[in-house]
């Protein structure tokens, strides 16, 4: 677990709010527990495989979470499997650090189950709202502290470590909550989740809940859950952290059952900024983000703070212009934590200073004169929403008469089709193509052409000389002929685009 560190006196700590938020607690220590695998896949339409979950795993502990908890394994079959493949990563040695943890319900079966995989935790939830004694459990208050302490006894006979999650805690009864929690201490649990179900709770109230939680209940360490239902999930568990929660329950990109829970990436970075906590390293968690949206087929939103898109890209020329001066005028903290970096929009918005800037990173220079020329022509075009570069350099070019764009790439390359006449062995005529120079690459395909080649060429001459040295061999019929424009990069987060000119030959 991080420990609050004496602070970057320029930029960290109460003296980014003009001093009016008061210290922060110095002791404070605390950790994440990641649920992405267990709380993540209760997300509407998502299902990861076992593999899937064997790198997320492998990935969440690289960057430094304190737990992990791998799933609920009385679920199904293929979760069993993942949670007993991550304990058995964990003693290889391949999972280092994080603790392993195993989902169950207040169920003897579940216990025995989630046990007898040997997990560092077995993890035992129970409603102690009112709501939930009478709706979903049918049990009186008695009998629920009968079953906590039965269940949390019966895990502990069984050798292993017990977190007992006290669900909807927020809508619970105080008294009652407390002792729902020295029940399950006195049974031998360590740890208490204090689960705000339903996202119901303020920060106010949850500082309030943890401080006297703490008071009431020594000798037992808490973890919060915050759900996100009312956008609170992220001060919530600051607010329970401040007041002496030790855990925060996290998941990447905020998945979870409804509006999921708090963030692992905004958590990370918030606790980096306000307390000086280094939780996991920062530098993970885009990847991490990227991985898991591949993975679960939920989007992140170019808005979604730390990782979407857009968060690091100033728009309005004011701002622009205070950014390139001095970037905290406008950024709360670095883009390079998170090991991004920032931008500027070009469009309507942009001002002089935002235009230089980006037109000299693309290697143009141009005058006063020129410059305000083409911010002119910039704002006239105000139905475009997002100029790219290769716009830009359009205008600029128009304006200053010059050939600005960039220099046209040191060779071609091109996929070249085959199709061989019927009576001829495909093999034998690979073979010959292979012998062309020029082509790098031989593939013997199916479908409607035969053969496809990897050409390089130094020039157009060159390759037209190439295609015809193809054609000239015996068997081919025809011939197709694409230029390579880009290549897309793979699982990389590379959003270019691709494209291709074709020229029939
Ligand atoms: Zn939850």
């Amino acid at each position: 677990m991080a420990q609050a560190s004496a602070r970057d006196a320029e930029c960290l700590g109460v003296s980014c709010f003009g001093g009016v938020g008061g210290e922060w607690p110095k002791d404070m220590r605390v950790g994440l527990l990641d649920s992405t695998l267990r709380e993540g896949e209760q997300t509407p339409g998502v299902s990861f495989t076992v593999e899937q979950k064997l790198e997320i795993a492998r990935l969440l502990d690289e960057i430094g979470v304190a737990m992990i908890e791998a799933g609920h394994p009385s679920v199904a079959p293929d979760v069993r499997e993942a949670v007993r493949r991550i304990i058995g990563m964990k003693r290889d040695g391949i999972i280092r650090r994080a603790e392993i943890i195993a989902h169950s319900r207040a169920v003897k079966a579940d216990i025995e189950e989630a046990a007898s995989l040997e997990p560092d935790r077995v993890a035992i939830f129970y409603g102690v709202s009112d709501i939930h004694l009478r709706y979903k459990h049918r049990r009186s208050r008695e009998e629920a502290l009968a079953t906590i302490a039965e269940m949390v006894e019966y895990a502990r006979q069984h050798g292993v470590r017990v977190r007992f999650t006290a669900e909807d805690a927020t809508r619970a009864d105080y008294e009652f909550l407390v002792e729902a929690v020295r029940t399950a201490r006195d049974a031998g649990a360590d740890r208490v989740s204090i689960a705000d179900t339903v996202g119901i709770a303020t920060p106010y109230g949850v500082r309030r809940l943890f401080e006297s939680l703490r008071r009431d209940v020594p000798g037992v360490e808490f973890d919060i859950h915050a759900h996100n239902d009312l956008g609170m999930a992220v001060a919530n568990s600051l607010a329970a952290a401040e007041a002496g929660a030790t855990i925060i329950h996290v998941t990447v990109g905020g998945l979870g059952e409804r509006a999921g829970i708090a963030p692992l990436e905004v958590i990370a970075v918030a606790l980096k900024r306000h307390y000086g906590l280094d939780v996991v390293d920062l530098k993970g968690v885009v990847r991490l983000a990227r991985l898991v949206e591949r993975y679960s087929g939920v989007p992140i939103t170019p808005l979604a703070p730390v990782v979407g898109e857009n968060v690091f890209t100033h728009k309005a020329g004011v701002h622009v212009a205070g950014v390139l001066s001095n970037p905290e005028t406008y950024e709360a903290y670095p883009p390079e934590w998170v090991g991004r970096s920032r931008d500027y929009t070009i469009d309507k918005y942009t001002g002089r200073k935002a235009l230089r800037a980006r037109l000299e990173r693309l290697g143009v220079h141009v005058s006063e004169e020129e410059l305000m020329a083409i911010l002119r022509r910039i704002k006239e075009r105000s139905e475009a929403r997002w100029l790219r570069d290769e716009d830009l350099l359009e205008i600029a070019e128009e304006v200053t008469g010059r050939t600005l764009r960039l220099r046209p790439p040191e060779h071609i390359e091109a996929l070249v089709t085959v199709r061989c006449d019927s009576n001829i062995y495909t093999t034998s005529v690979a073979r010959r193509l292979s012998l062309i120079p020029g082509v790098d690459e031989v593939i013997e395909v199916t479908g409607e052409n035969d053969i496809l080649l990897r050409v390089r060429a130094r020039n157009p001459v060159e390759l037209n000389q190439i295609v015809e040295a193809i054609r000239s061999v015996r068997g081919v019929s025809s011939t197709y002929t694409m230029l390579v424009l880009r290549k897309l990069g793979t699982g990389s987060g590379d959003r270019r685009k691709t494209g291709n000119k074709r020229e029939k030959t």
